[in-house]
């Protein structure tokens, strides 16, 4: 089969390789859709390690190829959607209300249940073998299309969480930085949860359009203002819960600055190097802030949640598709999404 192969840095394509079989626990999918994350690009350039000859993505819808034995109470056939986390349910971790935590941090396993396209072979191919198969594959409804679903799986589960890790409640004013794919969600993820006022926050022209066009109720360009200061002149002294969606030391600062006391910072992006908090940002420690993070909730019954959103026409994240490639042209699908050209936000890639 063919699959895409990371090579070490910068050297990431097409290979044929051997077509994977399932174990026991475990189920092999054939890919009919995927996708790039900017995990992917990390990958790519050498930032985030893995071992070379690792096939890579973590996003996929398929239909059921082989189910090893023990796995019960699906088909050969079936459509299903897979999360980016595959927790085994059954660990401390997992048992425990931590399933994207699942193995507890041990070695490179310290992103937890993040095992495809990290430390096992992933999605950019024909064929994925999925680990813990009964608590990851969640059935399709059948009126729901590839497109449709694909986005649950990683960046919409990790944007909503922002919100929800936030406790946003009904009548906040919920501010999102950076609103790239994870932030956009975030973004609806606000909305969905009640937020009376969102305010998506970004530095490019085509973005704060789609963050409108998903539900931000007013856009500001850090580019020509001090979006700080215009957060609180919006919500009259700071917002009850600011989402961050990029990982750097500038958007957690303001992130943090734009807090009511009492206010929560939920952290979604990856971070590198120090992260510092200023004490003027932090109230001295006085303010009663709250600090939470989150890696993208996985499993078959997130899946499945989510999926219900979409069949109930609470949300449609097909508009963030910009761009469509067949498996052949991934080299091409990823020149494009790591340079974010054409306006790119994510890439639909078929096998
Ligand atoms: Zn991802
Ligand atoms: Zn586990």
């Amino acid at each position: 089969m063919r699959a895409t192969v990371f090579r070490g840095t910068q050297k990431v394509g097409l290979e044929e390789v051997e077509k994977p079989k399932a174990g026991a626990g475990e189920a092999v999918i054939r890919v009919t859709l995927t996708t790039i994350c900017g995990t992917d690009v990390h990958i790519l350039r050498g930032e985030y390690p893995v071992k070379p000859g690792l096939t890579v993505g973590h996003e996929m819808v398929g239909i059921v190829e082989e189910l090893g034995p023990g796995v019960t109470g699906y088909q050969v056939g079936q459509r299903v959607l897979v999360g980016a986390i595959t927790p085994c349910g059954q660990c401390r971790g997992c048992l425990s209300g931590h399933p994207s935590q699942c193995g507890h941090g041990e070695g490179l396993e310290a992103m937890g249940g993040w095992r495809l396209g990290n430390t096992m072979n992933g999605a950019q191919a024909e064929y994925v073998r999925v680990p813990f198969a009964q608590a990851n594959l969640a059935p399709i409804p059948d009126e729901l299309k590839d497109e449709q679903v694909l986005l649950l799986a990683d960046i919409a589960s990790t944007g909503f969480s922002g919100a929800e890790s936030g406790g946003v409640r009904i009548g906040d004013a919920v501010v999102v930085f950076a609103q790239g794919p994870i932030g956009l969600c975030a973004t609806v993820g606000a909305r969905l949860m009640g937020a009376s006022l969102v305010i998506g926050v970004d530095g490019d022209e085509a973005r704060l359009a789609m963050a409108r066009k998903l539900g931000a109720d007013v856009v500001l360009d850090v580019r020509n203002q001090d979006v700080v200061a215009e957060v609180k002149r919006l919500t009259g002294g700071g917002v009850d819960v600011a989402i961050e969606a990029l990982g750097t030391q500038q958007t957690f600062e303001n992130a943090l600055r734009s807090l009511n006391p009492g206010g929560t910072l939920s952290s979604l992006g990856v971070y590198s190097g120090k992260l510092q908090l200023p004490y003027d940002a932090f109230a001295a420690g006085l303010g009663d802030h709250r600090i939470v993070t989150t890696l993208c909730p996985g499993g078959k019954e997130r899946m499945r949640r989510l999926m219900e959103v979409v069949r109930a026409k609470r949300v449609d994240l097909t508009p963030l598709f910009t761009h469509r490639f067949a498996l052949e042209d991934i080299r091409d699908a990823y020149e494009l999404f790591s340079q974010r050209k054409d306006g790119v936000l994510k890439v639909a890639i078929r096998p």
